[in-house]
C-alpha cells in the first residue's frame, strides 16, 4: 500500500464523524444500470451532514418570524437565529467587536460590502466574479473605482505587483480569494494583510472555498472581512454570512432595503438600524441560519487538520491518477503557490470539456464541473477559454470515487474522438 492509500484509508474518521445526507444515491448510466452517484464537485455546492438534516428537522416545528413577533415561537426562532449567528461568527474566529450578518451567500456578501467601502478598491484578476464584479459594476455609480491587478507569473511576483500598486493607489480595500475555485491553490493571505495593512488598507477574504475545506480565523490572520456560503459548507438551506469590522458596516447604506433594517421611517426621511439589523432587511432565514450554525460547530468538531489531511489525500491522488494519463493537462496559476484545497480543473486539449463531463456522468455516474467556473479572466489566463472540467472533493468523497474519476477519463481517451 502506498503512503497515499494508507493516508487516505486513515482519514476515513472523517466520513466516520461526519456522514453527508445522500452518499449512496444511484444514479441512472446510459446503459440502463444504476451506479452510487460519485459527487466531485463539491466546490459548487456541498452535500448536507446528516447532523444537519437532523437538526433541520428538529427546529422546522418551531420556525415562526424572527425579531417580529412577541409569540413563544417568534421569541425561540430569535433565540435560535441569534444563538447561530454568534456560532457562525466565532467559525471563522470573529474578534470581540467583529459583527456576522446573514446573508444568502458569498455572491450576497460581497454586493454588501461593496456598497459600504469608503474608497478605492483593489482586487486581482483571478477572482470568481463574486468577488470581481460587485467591486467593478456596483461601485461605479458611487464615484469610487477599483482597480483590477493582473496576476503575475509566480507568487512572488504577484505580491511584488501588490506592493507597488499599494504604494502608488490609495486603497480602503484589498479582496481577495482565499482559494481559488478554479485550481484550489490557495492564496498568500497572510503576506497580502501585511502589505495592505502596512499602507492602512483593509482587506476582505472571500472565503467561499477556504472556510468549507481549510477552516480560516479573522483573529489569527487579521484580515478585516469574510464571507462565506453555506451551500458550500454541507449547510445548503440558503444562509450565508460576511463577518467583520463594525465600523463601515455601522455606517454604509445597505444595498437591500425593507423591513427590520430600520429604526424610524417617514416619508421624508429613513433611520437605519446599526449593523448587523441594517444588512438584514426582509425576514430573516432562520433555518438556514441554524443549519449553517450547525455545519459550523460540526466541522469545528472534528480533529486539527483532518479535512485538510483528507481533502489533501484525495486530491494528490488525484493528480497523481491525471497526470498519468497521456493527454490531459492539470491546471495550475503558479509554481510556488501553497498547499492547494480539495479543487482541481483539467482539460483534455483537444477533446470538449462539456462533451467529457457529459460522458463522465452518462457512462461513469460522476457528477463534475465543466466550463468557466465563473472566473473567465483566469481561464483566459490559463489558456482554457474555451472551458475545462473541475473536481472537488470534502467531506464524503472516498478514494473509490477518485479512482473512478481517472478510469473514467482515461477510458473517453482509450475510445477515441
Ligand atoms: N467565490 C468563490 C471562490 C466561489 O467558488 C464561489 C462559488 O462557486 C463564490 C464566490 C460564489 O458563491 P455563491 O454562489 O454561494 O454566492
Amino acid at each position: 500500500m502506498t503512503a497515499l492509500a494508507e493516508n487516505v484509508d486513515c482519514l476515513t474518521t472523517v466520513e466516520a464523524l461526519l456522514p453527508v445526507v445522500g452518499a449512496s444515491t444511484t444514479v441512472p448510466l446510459v446503459d440502463g444500470t444504476q451506479r452510487v452517484y460519485a459527487n466531485l464537485d463539491y466546490a459548487a455546492s456541498a452535500p448536507a451532514l446528516e447532523a444537519v438534516a437532523a437538526r433541520v428537522t428538529e427546529v422546522l416545528p418551531l420556525y415562526a418570524s424572527v425579531h417580529r413577533g412577541a409569540g413563544y415561537l417568534s421569541q425561540v426562532s430569535t433565540a435560535l437565529y441569534e444563538a447561530s449567528r454568534q456560532t457562525i461568527a466565532r467559525f471563522v474566529g470573529a474578534r470581540e467587536d467583529d459583527v456576522a450578518i446573514i446573508t444568502r451567500n458569498t455572491t450576497d456578501s460581497l454586493n454588501l460590502l461593496a456598497g459600504v467601502v469608503p474608497g478605492s478598491v483593489l482586487v486581482l484578476d483571478l477572482e470568481h466574479h463574486a468577488n470581481l464584479l460587485p467591486w467593478v459594476h456596483s461601485r461605479t455609480s458611487q464615484g469610487h473605482t477599483t482597480t483590477v491587478l493582473p496576476i503575475g507569473a509566480t507568487v512572488a511576483a504577484t505580491l511584488d505587483a501588490l506592493r507597488a500598486e499599494l504604494a502608488r493607489g490609495s486603497y480602503a480595500l484589498v479582496t481577495i480569494t482565499g482559494a481559488s475555485n478554479v485550481t484550489g491553490e490557495a492564496l498568500p493571505i497572510d503576506a497580502v494583510v501585511e502589505l495592505a495593512h502596512a499602507v492602512g488598507t483593509r482587506v476582505a477574504v472571500d472565503g467561499a472555498q477556504l472556510v468549507p475545506h481549510r477552516g480560516f480565523s479573522l483573529a489569527a490572520t487579521d484580515v478585516d472581512y469574510v464571507a462565506f456560503s453555506g451551500h458550500k459548507t454541507y449547510a445548503p438551506f440558503g444562509a450565508g454570512a460576511l463577518v467583520g469590522r463594525r465600523d463601515w458596516l455601522d455606517a454604509g447604506v445597505p444595498y437591500l432595503a425593507g423591513g427590520g433594517a430600520v429604526r424610524d421611517v417617514r416619508t421624508d426621511r429613513t433611520i437605519w438600524q446599526p449593523a448587523p439589523a441594517r444588512h438584514e432587511a426582509g425576514s430573516p432565514n432562520v433555518i438556514g441560519a441554524i443549519a449553517l450554525a450547525e455545519a459550523c460547530d460540526q466541522l469545528a468538531a472534528l480533529p486539527a487538520g483532518a479535512l485538510a489531511a483528507h481533502e489533501e489525500a484525495l486530491r494528490a491522488r488525484l493528480v497523481e491518477g491525471l497526470t498519468a494519463i497521456d493527454g490531459v493537462h492539470v491546471a495550475r496559476i503558479w509554481p510556488d503557490s501553497a498547499a492547494p484545497v480539495g479543487v482541481l480543473t483539467f482539460t483534455v486539449p483537444g477533446h470538449d470539456a462539456g462533451l467529457v463531463a457529459a460522458y463522465l456522468a452518462a457512462e461513469h455516474g460522476i457528477g463534475v464541473r465543466d466550463g468557466r467556473f465563473c472566473a473567465h479572466p483566469l481561464l483566459a489566463h490559463l489558456d482554457a477559454s474555451h472551458g475545462a472540467i473541475r473536481a472537488s472533493v470534502g467531506v464524503g468523497t472516498t478514494s473509490e470515487a477518485v479512482d473512478r474519476l481517472v478510469a473514467g477519463v482515461a477510458a473517453y481517451l482509450a475510445a477515441g474522438p
